[in-house]
């Protein structure tokens, strides 16, 4: 990655809790507490984990995090935790099915009386202002009551707006930014014009550790709006295609077959598919304006901060692609990144 180096600011004393650091969205945010030099636990489920967790736990061990265990639907447990260990912010990246859990954490940090600032799990769109189709809005409707909990309890908090994560937006992949850009053909939603924001996961661990002790972000919704990162589904075909150096047919899959995909409520797959549905057809991430009282974008709070850009993301999908498969014939560009894959391709 080419981006700016993060670089951490003076060191914070404030003790983070993070639960879910063995899932995807938590281990950007648990990889950017420790780069910040906070003093970092967090909370682990009881009982084995499969070897790939486990190393990743290792990792983040060996950079100083401190391992916890407990479940967040255990007041009793939770209460202690954040006591003994005298727990200043708690951020939550439990998966969507999860979500409800939450409800018991917020009982326990509202009992322990010392939680400075609570961080739910959001991580995508502003769930009070979108409004997906089923199954996507009964996640919403579980978000949107995780946050008036914490509204009624007092705790202060920060809800994380950060759009979709940097890669290609496959309609059936829960992360996919951990699968490369399409090799064969393009899906294109619709006409393919609306446009989304994409976040690099380090960039959204990145925010996400910079808002926990920002007063500007105290009981606000932080949207991410990176301007270098707005595109809409044909762009980011284009931007792929001169990356791999050849042209792919595009397919459109229309909002019918989005809803049909939607209403056949296969799990988690569905889910995903009302949520394309809402960015891509309905265009949920840029059909409004953030200017409520409630509202702060994270370009504007951190000006001098940038953000790692899609172009650079795909460069990184550029070296996973096995050379292999991408075939001769059919170089269209005269990009360098092409023109040496060109030459090692085979045409196996
Ligand atoms: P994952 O399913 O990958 O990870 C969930 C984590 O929560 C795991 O570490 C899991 O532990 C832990 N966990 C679950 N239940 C409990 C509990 N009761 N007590 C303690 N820990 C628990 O979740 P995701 O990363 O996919 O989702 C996190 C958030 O990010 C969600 O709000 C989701 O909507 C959002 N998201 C946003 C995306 C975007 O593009 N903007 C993409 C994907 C997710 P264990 O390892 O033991 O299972």
């Amino acid at each position: 990655m080419t981006a700016t180096p993060f670089v951490p600011a003076a060191k914070s004393t404030c003790r983070v809790l993070i639960v879910g650091a063995t899932g995807f969205m938590g281990q950007f945010v648990a990889e950017a507490s420790l780069l910040t030099g906070r003093p970092t636990y967090l909370l682990l489920r009881p009982g084995s984990v499969s070897p790939s967790k486990a190393k990743s736990i290792k990792n983040l061990q060996d950079k100083g995090a401190i391992i916890l265990h407990g479940l967040i639907n255990d007041k009793e447990v939770m209460e202690k935790i954040l006591k003994e260990h005298e727990i200043d912010v708690v951020i939550s990246a439990v998966g969507g099915e999860k979500v409800l859990d939450q409800l018991t954490l917020i009982e326990a940090m509202k009992a322990s009386g010392t939680i400075k600032r609570f961080l739910p799990s959001e991580f995508g769109h502003d769930v009070d202002r979108a409004d997906p189709v089923e199954p996507g809005l009964t996640m919403y409707i579980e978000k949107r009551r995780v946050r008036r909990s914490i509204e009624a309890s007092g705790i202060p908090y920060t809800y994380i707006c950060c759009n979709s994560i940097a890669s290609w937006p496959y309609y059936d992949n829960t992360h996919p930014s951990e699968v490369v850009p399409p090799l064969d053909q393009f899906q294109i939603y619709g006409d393919g014009i609306v446009k989304a924001y994409f976040v690099a996961g380090t960039d959204i661990g990145k925010f996400t550790m910079k808002t926990v002790d920002d007063t500007r972000t105290l009981d606000k919704c932080v949207h991410f709006r990176p301007t270098c990162n707005l595109y809409n589904i044909n762009e980011l075909a284009s931007l792929w295609e001169k990356k791999i150096g050849k042209t792919l047919p595009r397919v459109t899959v229309t909002e019918n077959d989005l809803l049909a995909a939607a209403a056949e409520n296969r799990m988690p797959q569905s889910i995903v598919a009302s949520f394309t549905h809402d960015i891509f057809i309905k265009g949920c991430q840029i059909n409004f304006q953030i200017d409520g009282p409630q509202d702060v974008e994270v370009s504007t709070l951190y000006p001098d901060e940038t953000f790692i850009t899609l172009d650079e993301c795909f460069n990184d999908f550029l070296v996973k692609v096995d050379r292999k498969s991408i075939s001769t014939d059919e170089i269209t560009t005269t990009n360098p990144m092409a023109e040496s894959m060109a030459i090692t391709a085979t045409r196996a």
